[in-house]
């Protein structure tokens, strides 16, 4: 079985040339595999790995706009259109300088998996495009959401494809880009992008619903290690709407986040960060973690910028991918951290995920501690769907419900094969399980 996961990770690094990220992410799942394709040998006789590897569709597209000075700008739009087996595809778009094929690749393999961890009927799939929003207008980003969609809204649909947002797209983008697609198809399908303002199809708590879904998440792995979240120190990284939301969730539980971070800056403030200030530093007026320190005394730049370097109990690296090193965890480790559970998608690079699950660390794998987004938007498509509106409190509970549900599945899967407590391996076990079962109902599609 080794033999036949290297050949297939090999034909797969040869036919996907320099797209690492896909390589990374695909490595880390097929690391898990074997043992349930030996159990279930009628998965692979059907071959889901391979089919799982291979995007159903892939679409990349000319984005191009006119920015204030009347110059025009050209970008790349993806849509990668993983899986459909359990639901129509699903999964955020993303809008940010570094964002190639191979990003959005990685991105919808981890949220097929991620999806099918949820319980809800969802695919998975993940788009974005190399545009950078920061510094620009509000009328540039509107013109590029609306060029972008300009494309996108044939390939989409709520029973086709529903996308949302995530690095670089929030409620403002997701408002431009529902505008043009009603504009475009004169239909008011709010069904089909999710992260919508609460007055125009949106549902309350997605906004808060990764961040706060992966404290949730950290909450139950704790409790069943006979831990408990309430006085834990806590680092938080990033500065978008997982870590702000998990830094708020997190206090709600009785845990101090003490340290915090922006993509240029990290700040140390003993006393627990200052919340409101965070939000209205970052949120409101977009600007930098350097003014959060300006204005709030007994917290500091912490010198060499190292998020990691502060001790503390428990570390939710939330704000992108392969953030958080080797060297970092070992840092964590010596300093004693307790649990490391990821926010963003895959910020924990492989060999700092095996330190630290060597040493003992408790540790959330993003595709189940961060899935409580996605499980959010599916509630959102509910409500779309059925004309409803639901309250803050029966959301949050949903919510609530959905994460601790996905901890039990993913800490009996890792039980059943052998390694409990490793959720690496439950939630690649069960995400696997779920979607193959599916593709294999389906037929050779
Ligand atoms: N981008 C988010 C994620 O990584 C949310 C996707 C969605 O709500 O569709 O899961």
């Amino acid at each position: 079985m080794a033999d036949r996961i290297a050949e297939l990770l090999a034909e797969l690094q040869r036919r996907n040339p320099g797209e690492e990220e896909f390589h990374q992410s695909v490595t880390e799942v097929l690391a898990s595999i074997g043992p349930v394709l030996s159990r279930h040998p009628e998965l692979d006789r059907h071959r889901t790995i391979e089919r799982i590897c291979e995007p159903e569709r892939q679409i990349i597209f000319r984005v191009p706009w006119t920015d204030d000075h009347g110059e025009i700008r050209i970008n790349r739009g993806f849509r990668v259109e993983f899986n459909s087996a359990l639901g129509p595809f699903k999964g955020g778009l993303r809008f940010h300088p570094s964002v190639t094929l191979g990003t959005v690749k990685f991105l919808g393999f981890e949220q097929t998996f991620k999806n099918a961890l949820t319980g809800m009927p969802l695919g998975g799939a993940k788009g974005g495009a190399d545009f950078d929003p920061k510094g620009r207008s509000d009328g540039e980003v509107m013109r590029f959401c609306q060029s972008f969609m300009t494309e996108l809204y044939r390939h989409i649909g709520e029973y086709t494809d529903v996308p949302a947002g995530d690095i670089g797209v929030g409620q403002r983008e997701i408002g431009y880009l529902f505008g043009q697609y009603k504009r475009i198809t004169n239909r008011y399908e709010a069904g089909t992008i999710t992260g919508k303002g609460i007055e125009w199809g949106g549902a309350h708590v997605r906004t808060e619903a990764t961040g706060y879904g992966t404290v949730i998440f950290a909450r139950e792995m704790l409790n069943a290690r006979g831990q408990d979240i309430e006085g834990m120190s806590c680092s938080v990284s990033g500065s978008g709407n997982v870590a702000i939301f998990a830094i708020e969730k997190a206090h709600q539980l009785g845990a101090k986040v003490i340290a915090c971070s922006d993509s240029t800056t990290a700040v140390h403030d003993p006393a627990g960060i200052d919340l409101d200030l965070l939000k209205q530093v970052k949120l409101v007026e977009r600007a930098r973690l350097t003014e959060y320190v300006d204005r709030r005394a007994g917290s500091e730049v912490i010198p060499d910028g190292g998020i990691w370097s502060v001790p503390v109990d428990m570390a939710m690296p939330c704000a992108t991918q392969n953030e958080l090193h080797e060297a970092d965890a070992k840092v964590l480790v010596a300093n004693g951290v307790k649990a490391v559970v990821e926010g963003a998608n895959m910020p924990t690079t492989p060999d700092a995920t095996a330190l630290l699950t060597d040493s003992g660390v408790a540790f959330g794998p993003a595709k189940a501690a961060n899935a409580g987004g996605v499980a959010t938007s599916a509630l959102e498509m509910q409500q779309d769907a059925s004309r409803d509106s639901w309250s803050f409190g029966y959301t949050e509970q949903r919510l609530t419900e959905i994460m601790k549900s996905i901890h039990r599945t993913c800490f009996d899967a890792a039980a059943e094969y052998g390694d409990p407590g490793n959720y690496v391996l439950g939630a690649n076990v069960v995400g696997f399980l779920r979607v193959s079962r599916a593709m294999v109902a389906l037929g050779v599609i």
